[in-house]
């Protein structure tokens, strides 16, 4: 069967068809402005040189959506012969919330509790839920399947998820801390134990998901324990444009400064900080190549990126009790080897070290030397391929 993995954003939808006899990707794309002057499209055809790009203007999810479909049974430059080949549409959900532990078909009722969750994640969650629409309209006999992005940290225990206030906050507006990122750090909790021999059921990891978003997970036997994001991806480690932990009260005082609300305070935080704000772009390649030019402010980024990812390490050995693993994942997880190595140099006193040598190996590798105390691993992560998983496991049951 092959399953559509859709991941739509608020004017944007990416996507893969992949083939689950293989797990190979059979299509890809990103419809990028929509609903703006000027939609952009493009599809490719891993291991061809099938291209499919225009430009043209696309005012709903619903016509990117067909677009995508028109664009996969293309005569010329197209994936599939016919959407018959299409078995399921799995789709990257923003908020489980409490609700939803694990992926879910989309059924009416489920439809309703994903629409309740708005108010949780709306820039997200309003999109996602457009992409799932798109789907069943334009492909109205194909099941579709939500995989959300928090299911995976709903295994933390209260400790780990409640925040320190007034205690009618969490039962009455369900303010605790959820966490993102879950197919990722789900895929790689799956993943690094295989790589290490370990049962996954007897292993403990720390897992750094470091993109343009960033977090991180404590895993004990399959299972987070704790992670670094909260009601919201805001809270945690230094990211591309977020500011990560911040002092709640620094908000009064920056906006009793400037005259902003807390819209424009949380967009601020949200887009405009983490090394975007802190130096010159939000770009890990561009604040590198800044500091090594002798820019100051690129350097003081990449020290607080580093320190604070340290921080939080040292913290999950002590919440999964002593890791087996390190691993790091995403885009600058997987390929700034220079950086990784920067973050576990912090960790030489607990006896943690990165062989030079193993380091310099491609993705999916220990590059930890054979006398560290933990074990530090690079994966690259799939969460498109976990997303078609679930579905495929779902709808299998129908
Ligand atoms: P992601 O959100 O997972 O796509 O990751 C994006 C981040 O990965 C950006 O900050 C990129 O600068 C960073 N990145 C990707 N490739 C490299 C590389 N070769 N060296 C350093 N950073 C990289």
């Amino acid at each position: 069967m092959k399953i559509l993995v859709i991941n739509a954003g608020s004017s944007s939808l990416k996507y893969q068809l992949i083939d689950m006899d293989d797990e190979s990707v059979k299509a890809k794309g990103l419809v990028e402005r929509i609903g703006i002057e000027g939609t952009h499209f493009k599809q490719t055809v891993p291991g061809t040189d099938k291209v499919i790009e225009f430009t043209r203007n696309m005012a709903a999810h619903t016509e990117a959506i067909a677009a995508v479909l028109d664009a996969l049974i293309d005569k010329d430059n197209g994936a599939i012969a016919s959407l018959d080949e299409i078995g399921a549409c799995g789709h990257r959900v923003l908020h489980g919330g409490e609700t939803f532990s694990a992926s879910a078909l989309i059924t009416d009722e489920t439809m309703k509790e994903i629409e309740a969750l708005i108010p949780l994640g709306p820039l997200h969650q309003r999109p996602n839920i457009a992409g799932i629409r798109a789907c069943q309209e334009v492909m109205p006999t194909k099941p579709n399947v939500a995989v959300f992005d928090t299911s995976f940290h709903q295994t933390m225990p209260p400790k780990a998820f409640l925040y320190g206030v007034p205690y009618e906050y969490y039962t009455d507006l369900k303010v605790r801390r959820y966490g993102f990122h879950g197919t990722s750090h789900r895929f790689i909790a799956g993943e690094a134990p295989k790589l290490l021999g370990m049962d996954p059921k007897h292993c403990k990891l720390i897992i750094c998901h470091l993109g343009n978003g960033s977090s991180l997970s404590a895993i004990v036997d399959g299972k987070v324990v704790d992670t670094s994001m909260g009601l919201t991806p805001l809270e945690g480690v230094l990211m591309g444009t977020r500011s990560g932990d911040v002092d709640p009260a620094v908000l009064e005082y920056i906006m009793d400064n400037t005259g902003m609300d807390i819209h424009q305070m949380l967009n601020t935080l949200n887009k405009k900080s983490g090394f975007a704000g802190m130096s010159c772009s939000s770009d890990m390649r561009d604040v590198k190549a800044a500091a090594e030019q002798g820019d100051k402010q690129a350097q003081n980024a990449l020290d607080v990126w580093c320190y604070r990812l340290q921080k939080y390490i040292g913290a999950y050995n002590v919440a999964v009790g002593g890791a087996d693993a390190i691993v790091f994942t995403a885009g600058i997880g997987e390929n700034d080897t220079d950086s990784c190595a920067k973050v576990i140099e912090g960790l030489a006193f607990m006896g943690v070290k990165v062989d030079p040598q193993k380091n310099k190996r491609g993705v999916a590798a220990v590059i930890s030397t054979d006398d560290s105390t933990i074990k530090v691993l690079r994966i690259p992560t799939n969460e498109e391929l976990l997303i078609a998983r679930d579905t495929l496991e779902i709808v299998s049951k129908l």
